[in-house]
């Protein structure tokens, strides 16, 4: 997947937005859907999923970027005041080459503690339980703008 093509509907973020798939879910409101990544790349790794229907960042309308950022800058300083990471990675992906695997645009956050390496883009499969004490703590720390 280039750059270039086409927005598949039936991709799996899509799925999760309307509903079709689960995620444990972090925070949503008409803008944006925010849920764990389940092959953390570090424990509290989350996702930030804009509503549009754009395949990367370079599609979205600039309303929509604009909306998604503040909510990702949001959600990581709530990740900050529940984890207590020494650092956050803000990442996002456009096209295959650049390490992009779901074709639904879409931003990570990423604690990251002194001297732990990142694990590995798309690892292990992450503890349900694990995953839903780190959303509740996270969404519970989500400052109302
Ligand atoms: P990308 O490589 O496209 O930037 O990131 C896709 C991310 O989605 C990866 O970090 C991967 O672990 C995560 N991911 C893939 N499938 C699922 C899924 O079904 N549910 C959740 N919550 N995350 C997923």
């Amino acid at each position: 997947m280039s750059l270039d093509g086409q927005y598949d509907p039936d991709n799996i973020f899509a799925k999760i937005l309307r509903g079709e798939l689960p995620c444990v879910k972090v925070y949503e409101d008409e803008h944006v859907l925010s849920f764990m990544d389940i092959f953390p790349q570090a424990p509290g790794h989350v996702l930030v999923v804009p509503r549009e229907p754009a395949r990367n960042a370079l599609e979205m309308t600039d309303g929509a970027l604009q909306a998604a950022i503040v909510r990702v800058k949001r959600i990581a300083r709530a990740v900050k005041a529940a984890l207590a990471p020494d650092g956050i990675v803000l990442t996002q992906f456009n096209g295959a080459p650049a390490g992009q695997t779901v074709f639904h645009v879409h931003f990570h956050i990423i604690p990251r503690q002194d001297g732990v390496p990142l694990g590995a883009h798309g690892g292990g499969q992450a503890d349900m339980d694990v995953l839903q004490d780190q959303a509740t703590r996270i969404a519970a720390a989500i400052e109302t703008p």
